[in-house]
């Protein structure tokens, strides 16, 4: 059995409570991947205490030489992608070609935008107002990150969050999710064999709900960068604005993709399949609300079933495989909770909502499709995380923005259409952080900015060079040397010199 440490100030040590937890192969769940700490608040102590005290000495690294590090993650994350990408899969379920392709490559990605940002993380010079006197912005760390994130994005999403913060000179404490800690561990190995000092990287495993309180309000730490559900997001906000942290929420959606009669057709029906059903619908981004033009629906609705009545389910590791498990059972009743519910409000199941976990042995959901629905209806407006798609119906194209629209939450939104006047009105009305233009919901380009609008986060933005304004604050500088003490209005003292 593989008993796995905690990393704390430079050494592997076991929790200082004695607890561990086990975390398993949602495909085969008597496969055990390993034993991790169950960390109590006293662990929390020790790991704010350790990024604390390295804080000074790593802000002290010119960012130069803290990117070229980052080179080195890059290129072990290259060498070992393989390997990273099997535990993913056997941790949480997604398929090979995805925690190869998009997880581990965005982690790169991160990771190489980040060595060239050592090179410029950039601040401004502004005219000053008055003769002889110089004004600058200049960028400065915030201190100790808590970087807490979810399961399902295990490395890109750490990724996003610890590059981007190490390389402005913060030191992190880095809490994976409970379901994914073996992944946590593996990027940690990498950021230790790249190079990183003692006490700059620390992490904890264990429940959030048992050492969130303490971790958010810690008094050694400045910011928490979280990733994760809306409920957990409010909860965060609240502690750490009673302490007046920072703070960073990328949080849930309901994503909508909007289906235009004039689409190519086999491009939105391959778009909306991958966007609605890739990782089992268990993305921030997935395309769970697709709403077609009545022009089209018929058609759609026959094509689109017969296209998820095909997909293959599997352990990800299996080469035929294009959709794995849920990650847990708990996520694979919740989902299967929302067939009943859209049933009663009236939703026509078309294909699925069955569990296959006594079939297939593990955490697998038949996917499924719901036609009939209405936008206020709970399967239209909850986050469900599984593969389950609504089906909506618009009669115009300003309908079918405002049904897109009516959601509390606002991530990644998307429209196929072959017209650019739709293409840009659609930009334009749809009330989200990403837009996505004859392409999936899923996924994002690391040179944009990532995030959302309304309840799917609190307006910072991850990814790529963006994320510099999440970790750094802005320090103003005014040098004077005009040697005359100006005593009154800037105007004033203009015209004196
Ligand atoms: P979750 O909120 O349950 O857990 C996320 C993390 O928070 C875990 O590490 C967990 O241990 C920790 N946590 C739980 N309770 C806590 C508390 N009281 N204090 C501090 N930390 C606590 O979310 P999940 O189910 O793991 O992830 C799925 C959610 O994440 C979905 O809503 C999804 O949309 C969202 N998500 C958002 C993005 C984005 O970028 N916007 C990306 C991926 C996932």
């Amino acid at each position: 059995m593989n008993l796995h440490m905690n990393y704390i100030g430079g050494q592997w040590v076991p929790a200082q409570g004695g607890e561990t937890f086990e975390s398993r192969n949602p495909a085969r769940p008597s496969e055990v991947l390993g034993v991790f700490q169950r960390s109590t608040n006293a662990d929390v102590d020790a790991a704010m205490a350790a990024a604390r005290a390295a804080q000074p000495g790593w802000a002290d690294t010119p960012a130069p030489q803290r990117g070229l590090i980052l080179d080195r993650v890059a290129d072990l994350l290259e060498e070992r992608r393989d390997d990273i990408a099997r535990t993913i899969v056997r941790e949480m379920g997604k398929v090979y070609a995805e925690a190869n392709g998009f997880d581990i490559q965005a982690a790169i990605n991160t990771a190489r935008v980040m060595v060239g940002e050592g090179r410029r993380l950039l601040g401004q010079t502004v005219p000053s107002e008055l003769r002889n006197k110089f004004a600058m912005v200049v960028r400065e760390p915030i201190g100790v990150v808590g970087a807490i994130t979810p399961w399902n994005l295990p490395i890109l999403l750490p990724s996003w969050k610890i590059f981007p913060a190490l390389l402005c000179g913060n030191t992190v404490v880095f809490k994976p999710a409970e379901d994914t800690p073996l992944t946590g561990i593996k990027l940690l190995e990498v950021l230790i064999d790249a190079g990183v000092p003692e006490g700059v990287v620390n992490l904890i495993t264990g429940y959030g709900a048992e050492v969130g309180e303490r971790f958010v309000t810690h008094p050694k730490v400045d910011m928490i960068s979280f990733t994760g559900s809306v409920p957990t997001g409010r909860t965060i906000a609240s502690l750490a604005g009673g302490e007046l942290k920072k703070v960073s929420l990328e949080l849930g959606s309901k994503n909508a993709v909007v289906v235009m009669d004039d689409a190519e057709f086999d491009l939105a029906i391959e778009g909306c399949l991958w966007g609605g059903y890739g990782t089992s619908g268990q993305r921030c981004t997935a395309g769970s609300r697709v709403v077609v033009h009545e022009a089209i629906y018929d058609r759609f609705l026959d094509a689109f079933t017969a296209r998820v009545e095909a997909l293959r389910l599997g352990d990800g590791l299996d080469e035929g495989s294009q959709v794995g498990p849920l990650v847990n059972a708990k996520q694979l009743d919740r989902v299967a909770s929302y067939i009943g519910v859209g049933e009663a409000e009236g939703a026509r199941r078309i294909t699925g909502g069955r569990k296959l976990d006594h079939e297939m042995g593990g955490y697998f959901f038949e996917p499924t499709l719901f036609t009939n629905v209405e936008p206020t209806m709970r399967i239209a407006q909850e986050e469900i995380f599984g593969p389950v798609v609504s089906l909506l119906k618009a009669n115009s194209f300003k309908h079918a923005i405002e049904v897109a629209n009516a959601t509390d939450y606002g991530l990644s939104f998307g429209i196929y259409t072959q017209d650019v006047n739709r293409v840009f009105a659609a930009i334009r009305g749809l009330h989200t952080g990403v837009v996505n233009v004859n392409s999936p919901t899923m996924g994002v380009e690391i040179g944009v900015p990532f995030g959302g609008v309304k309840n799917s986060g609190n307006g910072l933005r991850e990814s790529g060079t963006a994320s510099i304004d999440e970790f750094t604050e802005l320090k103003s500088v005014m040098v004077d040397y005009s040697g005359v003490h100006r005593r009154t209005g800037v105007n004033e003292a203009a015209t004196r010199t």
